[in-house]
């Protein structure tokens, strides 16, 4: 991208700008938005007319009653507004994606400037990777960038099928998609050991494949959140109303096993903090083991594996952490997402390189205010989970092929 010719060209970019609006249309987080920029000001200032395309919710699956699509609800024009805003610039909105509108204001576009298309959900062709409209789209641009990292992992037309249709020479990733990268692969091919990973949140069942990949990879995996009950109900220890996976005991059990074989220190929470509801009026205890009594459930790692944590993060040259260690949102149960955000973010000053990814811990190490502490926040929840996992992604490999 960085040698390209682009003055006057017609540069389409896939950005994520599936970003979160309340119910008035206004945007709670405009992180995606932000990340995008390097991008869009290196091309602008070398004169590129730039075509913007993103998705925002699933505008298929929430139809109003009479069958059609909620164009207001789903509609990107807070994103152009948030755009225009963030950088000082207008950027020109039109309210279809390859139709009549977007035709006309991209031949009106003119050296620097940037036009955003609607949703590009509105078309069912979008998720079927249909190649006949990836194909039509990519007659409005000279040249394609793929910078929308948290779609990644998604065949659709415009992160994946579009690529087909330029050449090696005219299409490339966007700097935030390489960063991501970089930084993926940086931790799964050249970790500075020891490498540690935090595993988190509610099942078992969404992180077997990353467990299981990164016993291959780390030296100590850490595991808290919901998601530990699970181990421990396969040991034989009372959880009282805990979460667990019945059906994944003998996966737990057998992850237990095959981390004792590879020499990987499977860490397990030695206490919790154990609610009488799930609320943040429960009464609450600190466990004195792992069990967790009858009629309570874990909701948070209690202090004995925070310290023991703590220990093994600050001792670390290579961090990933993914999912958080208890129910963070509420105030009761957000103490030891929060101690061990504290702890990587200690770890990082120390020269630690440290990657948060994966929905939750990246809205708990923002909550914090800490994401400004860690090497690197990946904006991708599912895409970077798994690059973890190992998988190649359907919008990375588009581009390199
Ligand atoms: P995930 O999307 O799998 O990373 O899970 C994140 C969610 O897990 C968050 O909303 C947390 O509130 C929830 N979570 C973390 N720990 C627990 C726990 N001990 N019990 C129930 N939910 C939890």
């Amino acid at each position: 991208m960085k040698d390209w010719n682009v003055k006057s060209k017609k540069v389409l970019i896939r950005v994520d700008y599936n970003v979160p609006m309340d119910e008035n249309g206004v945007i709670t987080d405009d992180t995606r938005i932000a990340k995008s920029i390097p991008t869009l000001q290196s091309l602008s200032s070398k004169g590129a007319r730039i075509i913007l395309m993103s998705h925002l919710g699933r505008p298929l699956k929430a139809l109003l009653p009479d069958g059609s699509i909620d164009k207001t609800k789903f509609s990107l024009a807070p994103a152009a507004k948030k755009l225009s805003e963030l950088l000082d610039q207008k950027v020109e909105f039109a309210t279809d994606c390859g139709g009549e509108d977007s035709i006309s204001k991209i031949e009106k576009l003119q050296d620097g400037q940037i036009l955003l298309l609607e949703n590009t959900r509105f078309y069912k062709q979008e998720e079927k990777a249909d190649p006949v409209w990836a194909e039509s789209l990519s007659k409005l641009g000279d040249f394609y960038i793929h910078d929308a990292f948290g779609t990644a992992h998604r065949e659709h037309a415009t992160t994946a099928t579009i690529a087909r249709f330029f050449d090696k020479e005219h299409k490339a990733f966007g700097d935030l998609m390489k960063a991501e990268l970089e930084n993926a692969e940086k931790v799964l091919n050249n970790p500075t050991k020891p490498f540690t990973a935090i595993l988190g949140g509610a099942k078992v069942s969404d992180k077997i494949e990353l467990i299981s990949h990164l016993m291959d990879v780390c030296d100590h995996i850490l595991i808290g959140g919901g998601m530990a009950y699970t181990f421990f109900a396969a040991q034989g220890y009372d959880i009282g109303k805990s979460l667990c996976e019945e059906d994944k005991k003998d996966l737990a059990l057998s992850l237990i096993a095959q981390a004792k074989e590879k020499g990987v220190k499977l860490v397990l929470p030695l206490d919790s903090i154990a609610a009488s509801t799930f609320s943040n009026e429960a009464n609450t205890e600190l466990t004195h083991d792992v069990s967790v009594p009858d009629g309570y459930m874990g909701l948070d790692i209690g202090t004995r594996t925070i310290k023991v944590f703590k220990e093994f993060i600050l001792s670390s040259k290579t961090i990933i952490w993914n999912g958080p260690m208890g129910v963070f949102e509420m105030e009761k149960f957000s103490h030891g997402t929060e101690a061990i955000a504290r702890a990587v973010a200690e770890a990082t000053y120390k020269g630690c390189f440290t990657l948060v990814g994966g929905g939750d811990s990246v809205a708990a190490i923002s909550k914090f205010e800490l994401q400004d502490d860690v090497s690197f926040v990946s904006t991708g929840g599912g895409a970077m989970l798994e690059l973890l996992e190992g998988k190649e992604l359907p919008g990375v490999e588009a581009i390199r092929s």
